[in-house]
């Protein structure tokens, strides 16, 4: 099957950065979202990276106008009718994203391939929300999108051969690197990742260390380019707190209790970068 219109569904950190790649690979994208307000943050985020690399020299203005000009916004559903791939970047969150591919579903059309970038929720549940779960699969890209190589593909159970192909091979004309994983929580990235920042934040909720100490222990003595507190600020503390609720239902065991100091930023709306304050504070 040829790819060649896609639509993002989600226009916040990681829908905006999808929606530029693809944009950039030459595929027509629509950018999706509920309002115009957070459709306009994400065409501005979009703006400001390409612009940046045109101040670098490493694009022309045609070509930054080019890419733009590929990029159309939507705030109707509908508009998936005559796609080729959606791919869903809305929030972690498993009632939505049903809702949505059972929306989707019924939309797209009967050959399009349906993709999440869920960070764990279970693909062949969300596959099972529609009456083609063989057109089903999980892209998970890394954060920020433009500068992560990796993007894990996920298999749901029923996905077809010839669907995750498809996928790998759109994967590579992304310039990224695809990695075949099976439908498990939290797949590979974070089912290693997200306890790894759960111990962190248990760290400083014991008292252990400030959170300047346990990030430079982490940088300095592991090497880390960002320590695990920055980090969480960095991925959103209302995904971190999905995840590792998605891994503690998944697996059962309590060795991924989320740490309550997690739920407690979350349910302050402190939720990192995106909304200015986290385990840090963020200017603008
Ligand atoms: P975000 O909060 O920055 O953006 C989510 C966007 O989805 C918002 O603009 C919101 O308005 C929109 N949205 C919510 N419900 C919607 C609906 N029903 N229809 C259309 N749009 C809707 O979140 P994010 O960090 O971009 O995460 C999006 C997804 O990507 C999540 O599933 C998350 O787990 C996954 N993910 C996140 C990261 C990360 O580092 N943040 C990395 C990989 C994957």
């Amino acid at each position: 099957m040829n790819i060649q219109k896609v639509m993002v569904i989600g226009a916040g950190q990681m829908g905006s950065g999808i929606a530029q790649v693809c944009a950039m690979a030459g595929y027509d994208v629509k950018l999706h979202d509920l309002k115009q307000e957070y459709l306009d943050r994400g065409f501005s985020t979009i703006t400001k990276n390409l612009t940046r690399q045109v101040d670098k020299g490493r694009m022309s203005e045609d070509d930054k106008a080019a890419i733009l000009g590929r990029l159309t916004p939507s705030l109707d559903l509908q508009n998936a009718s005559d796609v080729d791939l959606v791919i869903e970047a809305a929030v972690e969150n498993m009632d939505i994203k049903t809702k949505l591919f059972s929306q989707l579903d019924e939309i797209a059309p009967q050959n399009a391939i349906l993709a999440t970038n869920t960070s764990s929720l279970p693909i062949t549940e969300i596959a099972a929300a529609t009456k083609r779960p063989e057109k089903v699969i999980g892209m998970h890209f890394m954060n920020p999108v433009p500068v992560m190589k990796l993007v894990e593909i996920i298999r749901g159970l029923a996905t077809a051969d010839e669907v995750y192909q498809v996928i790998e091979d759109m994967t590579k004309t992304l310039n990224k690197v695809p990695v075949e994983v099976n439908d498990f929580p939290g797949f590979v990235s974070n089912r290693i990742l997200m306890p790894m920042i759960n111990e962190a934040i248990y760290t400083l909720y014991e008292g252990v260390a400030t959170k300047e100490a346990i990030d430079e222990v982490m940088k300095l003595g592991m090497n880390h380019p960002m320590g695990p507190l920055t980090l969480a600020d960095f991925i959103g503390l209302d995904t971190c707190l999905y995840i590792m609720e998605t891994l503690h239902e998944g697996f059962g065991d309590d060795k991924y209790r989320p740490c309550p100091l997690l739920r407690k930023y979350v349910k302050a709306g402190w939720l990192g970068k995106k909304s200015g304050r986290g385990f840090y504070t963020y200017e603008g």
